[in-house]
């Protein structure tokens, strides 16, 4: 018998990206001829399934496998919510074709999927963005986490009483949980208590534990630790990443720093999706009993290795690499 997968539950948003980019950006009543429109599949949440199924398996064991994990021995579920509208069946069958298990996303009759409509004004690159959460924030009051889940990953592009209820469910049933808060909210202190991994980037870290502009990252951990959280990461971009355990914390040692892989940076939107999918398998892995223990020096620089070829690429979830393009 094989052994049984590693099992990720992602609990998070699915958005549709529909990007117009155009010479200026139209006046009240004006109707204007854009230079392009591009529509993409997003959202926090599914981008971050998506990296973590792409970063347990290669393109060839997605596509050709029809095993419960889809390829690979890591089985990735992404729960969430579309609309039964034009986007949802394309938005599915291309999770499915990364190898994300779907069967946790539900199609609410009657509802709109979640859309973010982005102008780029062509000339100074700038964007204005209209987010629209639709089926997210309709996702469901029931247990989101499932059976037989190893780790559970969230996001805060859900209501954050949904993700506060299912963190709470999760750490009933002994499941480990990791969150990436953004876009970032200060939360109350239950979502720090038992906290497996909290995976933040400088903005994020800075309104969570309520320290404006920190020069010191150990600070910050320790603000976490104090509220029960036992591994804090922050991405750190260009400069790299900071990381501490509370068990090192409690030790009087320092947190650690794994600085960038220096590449030519081409588009570095989905770097931090990447980085949080990485490390999510890892710990997936080794909380199934797939490899032996956990090192978290050795995940953290893989992580920052996977997340230095995706800012090497333009686009997000197209920019995200599979497996056996990460250096191991
Ligand atoms: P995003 O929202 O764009 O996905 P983020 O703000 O959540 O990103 P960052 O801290 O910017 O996250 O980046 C995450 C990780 O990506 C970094 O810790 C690093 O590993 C990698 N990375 C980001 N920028 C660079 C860069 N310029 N060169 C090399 N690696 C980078």
């Amino acid at each position: 018998m094989p052994p049984k997968p590693a099992v990720i539950s992602v609990i998070g948003s699915l958005n549709v990206d529909l990007v117009t980019r155009t010479p200026r950006i139209p006046v009240a009543g004006e109707t204007l001829t854009s230079d392009s429109f591009t529509m993409g599949f997003g959202g926090k949440g599914a981008n971050q399934a998506v990296a973590c199924a792409r970063l347990s398996r290669t393109k060839a064991q997605a596509t050709t496998s029809l095993s419960a994990a889809c390829g690979g021995d890591v089985e990735v579920r992404m729960v969430g919510a579309l609309g039964d509208d034009a986007f949802a069946g394309g938005f599915l069958e291309s999770l499915k074709k990364d190898g994300v298990r779907v069967e946790g996303v539900r199609v609410l009759e009657g509802r709109q999927s979640g859309t973010a409509t982005i102008l780029v004004e062509s000339g100074s690159g700038q964007n204005r963005i209209l987010f629209c959460p639709g089926a997210n924030y309709e996702v469901g009051d029931g247990d989101l986490v499932g059976e037989e889940v190893d780790v559970v990953l969230f996001q805060l592009e859900l209501p954050v009483d949904v993700v506060l209820r299912n963190m709470r469910t999760a750490r009933d049933k002994g499941v480990e949980t990791i969150i990436n808060p953004a876009p970032a909210i200060p939360l109350p202190e239950e979502a720090y208590k038992g906290l497996g991994h909290l995976i933040v980037n400088e903005t994020e870290a800075s309104i969570l534990s309520g320290i404006e502009n920190p020069t010191d990252w150990n600070e910050v951990a320790a603000i976490f630790f104090k509220r029960g959280v036992n591994n804090v990461i922050i991405t750190l971009g260009g400069d790299g990443v900071f990381y501490h355990t509370a068990q090192r914390h409690s030790e009087s040692q320092p947190g650690k720093v794994v600085l960038a892989n220096k590449v030519p940076v081409v588009d570095t939107t989905a770097a931090g999706d990447t980085f949080v999918g990485a490390y999510t398998v890892a710990v997936a892995r080794s909380k199934a009993g797939l490899d032996t223990e956990f090192d978290l020096d050795a995940v953290v620089a893989y992580a920052n290795r996977a997340a230095s070829l995706t800012v090497q690429r333009a686009g997000a979830q197209s920019s995200i690499p599979w497996v056996d393009e990460v250096p191991a």
